[in-house]
């Protein structure tokens, strides 16, 4: 078990700010994690677990430990004429997991294709992604809590997800360890290709099977996303605010070219990225830190901003769009 000392977390997050922690341990096996958190030396400090660090935005250094999840594996554990469970390890890197599940025909996934990450963070923040949310694949979720090292277990009601949501971005926010994920596949994939752009990437394919549909995704998200290594980023910095209706109907007299989808509880949702773009933000630029030119919901470190830079330009955004349609962009990244 090797903890390292003042060790700088710029590789370690997709926004590459160069932060430091006071210790850094590289978590290879659940043995190596039991051990650490009994640990006299360590088990009293502050504790954050990353997987890839790409849903965070460090603005300080790390008084604590800085603990990696590196610990890959996926097991089947159950199988019936319909579906198939399987457990992965939390450090099993997510698209990997994917493309596992696409090779054997293990359908409910497939449109999360490419999504950076770890299998251990996606229920924190419920991923999703054209049209599919990894809350409808997810059995049970297995951690540990920091503070007592008990084992719990979370049944999917237990999670309370919701849109970019669940348990653990609430009351059990940085309370509990996600070792492992177990998902619920079908043996007989369905797909949904109800997204604009799949459908459309899609229909020239004579026989849409799984891994078209991955084929579809990773071409699409190519086509849009930058890619972190080379303009660092996060993905989406904000979510889809939703609104009542009352308030739609007010917006839309104004603006009657915004983009709605029906939400939870008869609200409305609306695209952020659209609200900015209304605001002629996208590709707007401060110093080292800007909006993407192709994608407004990405916010850029184009040359070594700091957190804090990032931070105060994403305050800004928010400001103004809420200055022009008097609503509240929430941040989907996790500020630390
Ligand atoms: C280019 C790009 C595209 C993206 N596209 C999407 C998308 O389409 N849809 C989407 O939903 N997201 C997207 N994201 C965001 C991000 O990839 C996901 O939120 C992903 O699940 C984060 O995984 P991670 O391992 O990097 O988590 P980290 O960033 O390392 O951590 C995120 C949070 O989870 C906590 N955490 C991580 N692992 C554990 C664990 N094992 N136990 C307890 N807590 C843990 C951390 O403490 C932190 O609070 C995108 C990001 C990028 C850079």
């Amino acid at each position: 078990m090797f903890i390292f000392e003042h060790v700088s977390l710029k590789q370690y997050n997709t926004f590459a700010v160069d932060f430091k922690a006071d210790y850094f341990f590289k978590c290879r096996n659940e043995a190596e994690l039991k051990r650490f958190l009994k640990h006299p030396k360590y088990k009293n400090l502050p504790l954050m677990i990353i997987g890839g660090g790409s849903n965070l935005l460090f603005t300080r250094n790390f008084r604590g430990v800085v603990l990696k999840l590196d610990t890959p594996g996926i097991e089947k554990i159950k199988e019936t004429d319909t579906d198939v469970f399987l457990k992965v390890a939390a450090g099993e890197k997510w698209d990997k997991f994917t493309a596992y599940c696409v090779g054997k025909n293990y359908g409910g996934i497939e449109n999360l294709s490419l999504i950076p990450g770890t299998v251990g963070a996606a229920p924190i923040q419920n991923i999703g992604a054209y049209g599919v949310e990894v809350k409808d694949t997810i059995h049970e979720v297995l951690a540990i809590e920091m503070k007592t090292g008990k084992e719990q277990k979370f049944t999917n009601a237990e999670c309370q997800f919701a849109y970019r949501s669940s348990i653990f971005k609430k009351e059990a926010k940085d309370k509990f360890l996600i070792t492992s994920v177990i998902f619920k596949l079908s043996k007989n994939p369905v797909f949904n290709l109800e997204y604009g752009a799949l459908k459309h990437e899609l229909e020239t394919v004579v026989n849409v099977d799984i891994k078209a549909v991955r084929e579809a995704i990773i071409k699409i998200r190519n086509s849009k996303l930058p890619l972190p290594e080379v303009l660092p980023n996060v993905g989406s910095f904000f979510k889809n605010p939703t609104v009542s209706g009352k308030k739609f109907s007010d917006l839309s007299k104004a603006f009657p070219e915004l983009v709605n989808y029906p939400a939870e509880d008869g609200k409305i949702k609306l695209a952020a990225a659209q609200l900015i773009e209304l605001c002629e933000l996208k590709g707007k630029r401060e110093g080292a830190v800007g909006i993407h030119a192709q994608q407004s919901l990405v916010i850029v470190n184009y040359a070594d901003a700091t957190g804090n830079e990032i931070l105060d330009f994403s305050k800004y955004v928010q400001k103004t769009v809420s200055e022009k349609f008097g609503l509240d962009l929430e941040r989907e990244v996790i500020v630390i």
